[in-house]
């Protein structure tokens, strides 16, 4: 059997708080208690949010908590090469259309607005442009997503299904998402596709992360039957909730692992907390299914 590897992938869009403690520990341990390798990855695609004094700070925030990764720490602003080749091969077996709409464009399409798991599904509009119209803009320098034909591509694919180690078997259902960016305007890759070819890339045998990326998997596992990449195991984790109730974030108070550093918390004292489940006041853990 193949040692097991996880990875923690963060996107440095802020500093981190117990949500992601919480989070990096489940996907540490469980490598770790496999005898297996847990790495670290960051998420900085995202040119216009991602910051390198986040990535200086998830960094320290890590070892503050006792956490110890394997091998380099990888950056998908090094990836985009690979990002690139699969869009390509996408392209090339007709799976993507150009999309040329603005968020506005969008809302204001969608007479009857559908959402899915990311939000508003797209209405499609530019996948009905005449081949010569896409042509020209692109050739004009128009601004442009590459977004997924899903249904060409879930008929290309056929029915597909992953294993998720709380929920059990899942039914692949990407269809709900609707025809997710791959390439964004202003991001050369989006979150789903940098996601699915870094896991492979990295060897990921162990996919453990919050439950809220749950129904992503089921895009996750279209994008690797359509790039001939494994599918790992996946562990979709309880999150942490606030003392609203609601899901762990900077706005409903969720402390950031620095602040508690500054106010003379032990980082590997919280570890041990979080790891018997003894939270600090009015934070929870949510139901596995909620
Ligand atoms: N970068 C993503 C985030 O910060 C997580 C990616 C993942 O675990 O699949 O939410």
């Amino acid at each position: 059997m193949t040692a097991v590897v996880t990875r923690f992938a963060p996107s440095p869009t802020g500093r981190l708080h117990l949500g992601h403690a919480y989070a990096a520990l489940q996907a540490h341990d469980h490598g770790r208690a496999a005898g297996g390798r847990f790495l670290l990855r960051i998420e900085d695609i995202d040119g216009t949010r991602s910051r390198e004094e986040h990535v200086a700070g998830i960094v320290e925030d890590l070892a503050w908590l006792g956490l110890a990764w394997d091998g380099p720490v990888l950056r998908q602003s090094t990836r985009l090469a690979a990002y690139r080749a699969a869009l390509a091969a996408l392209r090339e077996r007709g799976l993507l259309y150009a999309c040329f709409c603005t968020r506005a464009d969008i809302a204001a399409s969608a007479s009857a607005p559908h959402h899915g798991p990311d939000g508003l599904v797209y209405p499609g509009t530019c996948r009905h442009l005449p081949a010569a119209d896409t042509a020209a803009r692109i050739a004009a320098g128009v601004p442009h997503a590459w977004r997924l034909a899903v249904d060409r591509a879930v008929a290309a694919a056929g029915p597909l299904d992953w294993h998720d180690a709380i929920a059990g078997r899942q039914r692949a259902d990407p269809g709900a998402f609707g025809d997710v960016v791959l390439a964004r305007k202003d991001a050369p890759a989006s979150y789903h596709l940098a996601v699915t070819i870094d896991d492979a890339a990295q060897g990921i045998t162990d996919v453990v992360r919050g439950r809220d990326l749950m129904r992503a998997t089921d895009i996750h596992r279209l994008l690797q039957a359509l790039l001939g990449l494994p599918t790992p195991r996946y562990r979709h984790h309880p999150l942490l909730l606030g003392p609203d109730g609601t899901r762990l974030a900077k706005r409903n108070g969720a402390p950031a692992l620095a602040d508690l550093r500054a106010a003379g918390e032990d980082g590997r004292a919280l570890a041990a907390a979080l790891r018997d489940g003894r939270l600090p006041i009015g934070f929870m853990v949510a139901s596995a299914y909620l």
